[in-house]
Order: structure tokens, then sequence, then C-alpha cells
């Protein structure tokens, strides 16, 4: 565990330092609310953890219009946290989704269900051919394949992002806790209980 010294109660203990866990603790800052312990298992996103790292991608193609309103919402909620930072935290330099043109939804979708949706929404694309994709991208995509270009997707800058989450958290006086794994947490008594041994009374969790 580092040096910091453990609380024996708080009124919100996070587990996990990757990016869900630093944006509850920076949105629990940013709402006043100070009392925060975050535990993490190893070091605040580690190189084995999933938020490591430079970037992901964000766009609001989705054949799913829930998936596709919940990153609209997500990208309005990131104009904000740009301004509050004063930084840029996201790159918009557009995303190609391209592959077969059935009808059939993958993992990520379909392209011509990303389409309708994108045209329910008003979201501005480019629809590509074969031909238009192998000119403008170094792909060598099959004859039949198609793709969508979203002009205003792209990158969140997720180094930065924890750089500056982190710091909001930290500003508002909350711990964070690195080497700190978590054993157990009973739901009904708040009580987190660590592999060290020590436990830690929590009203929310
Ligand atoms: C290679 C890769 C590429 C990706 N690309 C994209 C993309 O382009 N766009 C996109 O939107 N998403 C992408 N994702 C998904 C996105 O990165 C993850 O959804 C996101 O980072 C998850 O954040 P998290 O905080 O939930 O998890 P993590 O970052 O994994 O954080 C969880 C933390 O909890 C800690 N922990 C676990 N158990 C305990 C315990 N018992 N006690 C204390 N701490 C514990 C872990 O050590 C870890 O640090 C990608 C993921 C990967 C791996």
């Amino acid at each position: 565990m580092s040096t910091q010294s453990l609380p024996s109660r708080a009124a919100v203990v996070i587990i996990g330092g990757g990016m869900a866990g630093l944006s509850c603790a920076s949105s629990l800052a940013q709402q006043g609310v100070n009392d925060v312990v975050l535990l993490e298992a190893k070091t605040l996103a580690h190189a084995g953890a999933s938020s490591f790292g430079e970037s992901r991608m964000f766009r609001e193609m989705y054949s799913d219009p829930v998936l596709c309103r919940l990153a609209q919402e997500a990208n309005r909620l990131w104009r904000e946290e740009e301004q509050r930072s004063g930084e840029i935290l996201r790159q918009t330099h557009g995303l190609l989704f391209y592959g077969e043109s059935w009808d059939e939804e993958t993992i990520e979708g379909s392209i011509p269900g990303a389409r309708r949706v994108m045209d329910d929404q008003g979201i501005p694309y480019e629809a590509l051919t074969s031909q238009q994709i192998a000119e403008r991208f170094p792909l060598k995509p099959r004859a039949d394949f198609s793709g969508l270009f979203e002009p205003t997707a792209g990158a969140v800058r997720s180094d930065r992002v924890i750089a500056h989450w982190t710091r909001t958290a930290r500003a508002a006086g909350h711990q964070l806790i690195e080497h700190c794994p978590v054993q157990a947490v009973d739901p009904s008594s708040g009580r987190v209980s660590l592999q060290s041994g020590e436990q830690i009374e929590a009203d929310q969790v």
C-alpha cells in the first residue's frame, strides 16, 4: 500500500483507478463531495488496465440509436470537461467505418444501420465506395466493401484526461490510494475489506 494513511471511514469509496473510477472521483469533486477515498490495486491507469495509453476513439456512428444518443450526450459532457480543464481533451480528425455493406448487425454495428441512425439524428457523414476509400486512405478494401466517414469523430486523449481527473480529485482533497487491493465489499453495511486486512466504512461504494 502507498504510504498515505488509510481512513477508517469515508462518504464515498471508489474501487479502481482507471478512467471509470477517476471520472467518478472528478465528478464528485465538481459536485463538492470531498470525503472520497479511491482504492487502486496497482497504480492509477497502470499498463495492465484498460484505460492505459494515449487515446481512445469516440464516435456517434452507431447503428443502435440508444448508443448513438449516449455518445451524443458523452460528447456534450466532453465539451464541458474541456472548458473546465482549459485543455484539448479530444482530437477531432474523423473516423472511417468500412466493410461489408450487409444489413447485418455485428458487435460494431452495421454500415446501413449506422447510416440510418445518422440520417435520423442529422449527424454529418460521407458515404464512400470501395474505390473512394482506397483513394483517400492507405487501404485496399475489397471491391464490394463500402464505408462511412464521420468527420466530427476522433480520439479522446485518455492520458490527458486521466491527468486532469487525477488533479481535480486531489485538489478536492480526495485520497487516491495505490497498491491497495480490495478483497470484498459488504453492500448492506458499506464495509470495504482490503487484502491487507484493514477495513473502511463507506456511506456509498
Ligand atoms: C486496447 C484497448 C483499446 C480500446 N479502445 C477503445 C476505444 O477506442 N474507444 C473506447 O471508447 N473504448 C476503448 N476501449 C475500452 C476502454 O478503454 C475501457 O472501457 C475503459 O478504459 C475502462 O475503464 P475502467 O476504469 O472501467 O477499467 P480499467 O482502466 O481497467 O480500470 C480498472 C482498475 O481497477 C483496478 N482494480 C481491479 N480490481 C481491483 C480491486 N479488487 N481493488 C482495487 N482495484 C482494483 C485495476 O487495477 C484497474 O486499474 C479499449 C480498451 C482496450 C483494452
